[in-house]
């Protein structure tokens, strides 16, 4: 199996009535991890996104540099 990132579309995020932070509720937590651990999903569409990668590490380097 290849590895892939899987961008998962329109999750109900709930809002902290405390602190206006998003969260997810358990059921759909539950439903998340499925829809990750599928093999195969309906409607499964490929995409290519244009990106650069940044590695966390290097700022430091840039920084001395
Ligand atoms: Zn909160």
């Amino acid at each position: 199996m290849e590895w892939k990132k899987i961008i998962i579309e329109d999750v109900p995020a709930k809002i902290c009535k405390q602190c206006g932070e998003q969260y997810f509720d358990g059921e759909t937590t539950l439903r998340l991890e499925k829809i990750k651990k599928a093999n195969i999903f309906p409607n499964e569409q490929p995409v290519q996104i244009p990106a650069t990668i940044r590695d966390f590490k290097d700022l430091s380097e840039m920084e001395n540099g």
